[in-house]
């Protein structure tokens, strides 16, 4: 079978593997569908790499076999999403809630998302982190569950009132599904900014809120110096944190600047904390999702709350699966692209 591999020089490559063999408490699926994520562009193209050499984590799929212990075959044939790792819930991190920082809290599926079939391990299994998808939720749209999980347990982290003004650097898939909750949660200007005119355009289309090129106009100019039209939430949905300076200008006191965007390792960035301390700034960040924001996720995209099919521009085969994270590297009009098991 095919698999998607990233080799130490870097380079990505299609690799033909051994089909795997499950043991008694694992399930094997038949990918239905993996998106592409940033973190996966970052491990291939950034210079700081992620441990983690396996790409592709937003999966779906049928499951085919599995182990001695299930007795029966009731599982066949089942149509599922996958959260590929799971927290322990009884550490001191999980305790505290902050479950995906737990230590167990680690990639639980082989080889990798991008692979024709895929063994989800005993811990996975354990931890309840198989969705059964419903009928009416295709692969595609089931593998933007992920994301969609991440972006909400970010909202959860901060203070939002109904009514407040967001502010949004980055509208790739992420920025966009930002903007998608902060509709649902009823805020009351959605500035949407990106350097990409392709990006804004796109969002543009999906009246997504006040879409600007941040190279372009004048970012400051958008808001009153009158404190009370400055944003009382931002999200930084990019990796450049040159944006946190800016952030730190813009928004109002007391308010949120929420950390989405994963920085580069060992970025750094000359803030005025002067500046935070004395408008009160609160800077939170958030990483990945435990399986009740998947859960959520997962029902909000089956209500059609949030319809994904607006994001996805672009589906490729396993076998262009090289070439589509070259296409999303690029970003020229691709917004989400899919890896679809045909
Ligand atoms: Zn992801
Ligand atoms: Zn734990």
């Amino acid at each position: 079978m095919k698999a998607l591999k990233l080799l130490s020089d870097k380079t990505i490559s299609l690799v033909e593997i051994d089909e795997p063999i499950i043991k008694d408490k694992e399930i094997l699926i038949n990918l239905g569908s993996c998106g592409i994520c940033g973190s996966d562009i970052r491990n291939v193209f950034a210079d700081s790499c992620k441990p983690t050499s396996k790409l592709g984590h937003e999966i779906t799929g049928t499951i085919v076999k599995v182990g001695k212990s299930f007795n029966g075959k009731k599982y066949e044939g089942k149509r599922v999403f996958v959260n590929h790792h799971a927290p322990c819930n009884g550490c001191h991190y999980c305790i505290h809630g902050n479950k995906t920082m737990c230590e167990k809290f680690t990639d639980n599926i082989f080889p990798c998302g991008i692979s024709e079939k895929i063994i989800l391990s005993e811990w996975i299994v354990n931890n309840q982190s198989i969705f059964e998808l419903p009928d009416s939720i295709s692969f595609e749209e089931g593998s933007m569950i992920e994301p969609l999980a991440c972006c909400i347990r970010g909202w959860k982290k901060i203070s939002f009132v109904k009514g407040d003004s967001v502010l949004i650097f980055g509208i790739g898939p992420i920025g966009i599904l930002h903007a998608m909750l902060a509709k649902i949660y009823g805020a009351s200007t959605i500035y949407c900014i990106d350097i990409n005119q392709n990006r804004v355009d796109f969002c543009k289309k999906m009246n997504l809120g006040i879409c600007i090129n941040g190279r372009i106009s004048e970012i400051d100019s958008l808001f009153d110096l009158n404190d009370r039209f400055s944003p009382d939430l931002i999200i930084i949905a990019t990796s450049d944190m040159s944006v946190l300076n800016k952030s730190v200008d813009l928004i109002r006191k007391g308010g949120t600047i929420l950390i989405f965007g994963e920085p580069e390792k060992e970025i750094k960035v000359n803030v005025d904390i002067n500046k935070i301390y004395s408008k009160e700034v609160k800077i939170k960040t958030t990483y990945a999702a435990t399986n009740e924001e998947i859960h959520e996720a997962l029902v909000m995209i089956t209500h059609m709350d949030i319809d994904v099919n607006k994001i996805i521009t672009h589906r490729y085969s396993i076998s262009e699966s090289k070439d589509a994270f070259k296409k999303v590297h690029d970003r020229k009009d691709v917004i989400k692209a899919i890896i679809i098991n045909k």
